[in-house]
């Protein structure tokens, strides 16, 4: 296993932050984890997917562990269901495309979000009205002080919007290895959702199918998403805000057109994108498509921050700040950051 000094990790983060690890290392398996952790005892450890939902705002003095754990197989299987481990290190899409080679259903609505398998649990990623734990068993986890490996089925995970037990009460505190997902042999298809529907009449699409169904999703995300390849971003910087009913109702009466998604609880969902679109850095300007040197809120999503190119993190989370205040001196609403800042 090859451990590297003092390297950018420009290249390993989407927003393309530029700041170096004293240490690098890409594990391969549960051993090779373990060894680099007896090796550097009393070193910070940062755990690495793909990088595209974290902002860098400083050099890391210490050891950047890359997960590159491979590996797709089934475990088991019944009628309805076929249950699938994949190992953490495995890029998030590319386990989509293959389940939908196989005819597994479930997780094509989740397509092109960009990252690792391993880190999809992290903030129970969602997209189109389905969420990772909708097709989650259970993982294995490693715990870095114990070095003992660890089961977690659904209801451990604690899963909610954009929320896991890992993103709080287990910060840091675990290596996730493997997920096993629970895969529909027949597909229950959700369309209901933003765009789809649209985009696939407009594709022609005459049979439904978990395919047609990615097609659409991908189609609909190259077209409104900037690529990471591209302009450096970590998709949305924040979460979507949920209200109760009654702050929902006042928000209604005094901003007629304001994006609100009722829940089964009677809370309200906001759209955090059109809460920004409507706030600017002074009277009489908006945020989306505003730049500040290479730092910006990108042209067509004002949810997304975006680095043009030598933005540093800090920039981007100051930005990120000025926004959110702004929506607080306008809305009265508090945005929470989906992004994890280090
Ligand atoms: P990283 O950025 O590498 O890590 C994220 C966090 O998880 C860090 O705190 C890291 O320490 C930790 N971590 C990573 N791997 C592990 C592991 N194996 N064990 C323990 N901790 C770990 N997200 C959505 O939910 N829905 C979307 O639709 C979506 N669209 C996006 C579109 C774009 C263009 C971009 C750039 C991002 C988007 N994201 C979306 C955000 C992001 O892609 C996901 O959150 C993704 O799961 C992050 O994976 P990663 O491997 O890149 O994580
Ligand atoms: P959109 O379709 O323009 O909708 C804006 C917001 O409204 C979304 O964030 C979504 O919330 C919500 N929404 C739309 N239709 C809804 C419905 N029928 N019921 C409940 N809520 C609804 O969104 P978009 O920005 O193009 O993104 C499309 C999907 O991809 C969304 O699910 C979004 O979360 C996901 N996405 C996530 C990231 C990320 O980094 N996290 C980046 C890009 C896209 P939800 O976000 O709660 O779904």
């Amino acid at each position: 296993m090859q451990i590297q000094e003092n390297i950018s990790l420009k290249p390993y983060n989407t927003f393309g932050i530029d700041v170096n690890a004293r240490y690098y290392s890409c594990f391969k398996d549960s051993t090779e984890l373990s060894e680099l952790l007896t090796a550097y005892p009393r070193t910070y450890r940062l755990v690495l997917g793909g990088g595209s939902n974290i902002l860098l705002t400083r050099h890391v003095d210490g050891l950047v562990m890359k997960n590159g754990i491979k590996g797709i197989r089934v475990v088991k299987e019944d009628e309805e269901f076929v249950y699938v481990q994949a190992g953490a290190g495995e890029p998030w899409h590319s386990f989509v495309l293959y389940c939908i080679e196989q005819q597994w259903a479930g997780v094509e609505n989740l397509s092109l979000i960009p990252g690792s398998v391993g880190a999809a649990p992290m903030q129970n990623i969602g997209a189109y009205g389905v969420e990772l734990k909708d097709v989650f068993h259970e993982l294995k986890a490693f715990h870095i002080e114990e070095k003992t490996n660890y089961t977690f089925g659904l209801k451990d995970c604690c899963f909610g919007y954009r929320e896991s037990v890992f993103k709080s009460k287990y910060r840091d505190q675990f290596v996730i290895l493997h997920v096993t997902f629970k895969l529909r042999k027949k597909p229950a298809y959700t369309i209901s959702y933003g765009a789809i529907e649209e985009q696939l009449q407009k594709m022609g699409v005459q049979e439904l199918s978990i395919r047609a169904i990615s097609d659409a999703v991908i189609a609909i995300r190259s077209s409104k998403l900037p690529d990471p390849a591209v302009t450096g971003n970590a998709g949305s910087f924040f979460k979507n805000p949920v209200v109760t009913a009654a702050q929902a109702a006042q928000l209604k009466a005094r901003f007629e057109n304001i994006v609100l998604y009722q829940q089964a609880d009677g809370s309200c969902k906001l759209a955090a994108g059109w809460l920004i679109e409507h706030c600017g850095p002074a009277v009489g300007t908006r945020w989306k498509g505003y730049r500040e040197g290479d730092a910006g809120c990108h042209p067509q999503q004002a949810l997304v921050l975006v680095n043009y190119g030598t933005a540093t993190g800090q920039q981007l989370l100051s930005l990120s700040d000025r926004i959110a205040a702004s929506v607080v001196e306008k809305f009265d609403v508090q945005l929470e950051k989906e992004v994890n800042i280090f």
